[in-house]
């Protein structure tokens, strides 16, 4: 039996909605480490945290804690923080348009990824992110890599959003995703890699529906 699937990719190429329902069919625990990078910038913009002083960054990190509960309405986990329900708040644009640069400090990739690897350990899991296969969990049994065109992702990122009630053009769509995708390759602390032993799968022309059965016909292999 597979423990750790891990699922990485670019930004929108539909990894949360895939990884959950493969998590679902298969009985494993859903982990969106992309929801705890969220939950970290959520606290920095309501308490103002000056991201350029490492000392302001470390004693906020020291007042955060991130859990998952599960909502038994939908049967998916949601996000806390210090145990708020705050699932709806970090999908919102300004969180969505800072977390990038969060998410390159140092000192938050490392209290991110600590607490990913006790969620990880010794559960069957699929952990949706940019660095699980690559990073967090190297020795993860099967790894999926996946990606679209550009366009393609931008489309389907406006369409969620608008139909969450976000009022948003396909232009600061696409501005929000080159903004991410640029600084989650390029940041010096595990970036947004493919591992050398994932499977690709390129999304773009793929219903859910097949991307759900793929990752499920090689988790059962
Ligand atoms: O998955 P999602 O798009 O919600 O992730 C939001 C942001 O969190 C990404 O753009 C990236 O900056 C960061 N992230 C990360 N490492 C992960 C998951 C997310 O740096 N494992």
């Amino acid at each position: 039996k597979k423990i750790v699937i891990a699922v990485d990719g670019y930004s929108a190429c539909g990894k949360s909605s895939t990884a959950k329902e493969v998590a679902s069919r298969l009985g494993y625990i859903y982990i969106d480490t992309g929801a705890m990078y969220r939950a970290v910038t959520l606290f920095f913009i309501q308490n103002y945290i000056n991201l350029t002083n490492p000392k302001n960054v470390e004693k906020a990190l020291d007042q955060i804690h991130i859990s998952f509960k599960c909502n038994p309405a939908t049967g998916t986990n949601e996000t806390y923080l210090n145990g708020l329900n705050v699932e709806k708040e970090i999908r919102r644009m300004d969180v969505s348009m800072k977390v990038s640069e969060v998410s390159a400090l140092a000192k938050v990739r490392k209290a991110m990824v600590e607490q990913q690897r006790k969620l990880g350990k010794n559960k069957a899991v699929v952990m949706d992110g940019r660095d699980i296969g690559s990073f967090v969990f190297p020795d993860a049994e099967l790894k999926i890599f996946m990606t679209a065109d550009f366009d393609v992702r931008a489309e389907r990122r406006q369409r969620e959003l608008l139909e969450k009630g976000e009022m948003i053009t396909f232009d600061e769509v696409k501005k929000n995703l080159q903004h991410r995708d640029a600084i989650d390759t390029t940041r010096s602390e595990s970036p947004l890699k493919k591992a050398d032993d994932a499977y690709v799968i390129d999304t773009t022309k793929l219903t859910m529906e097949e991307q759900i059965d793929q990752i499920v016909r090689l988790a059962e292999k």
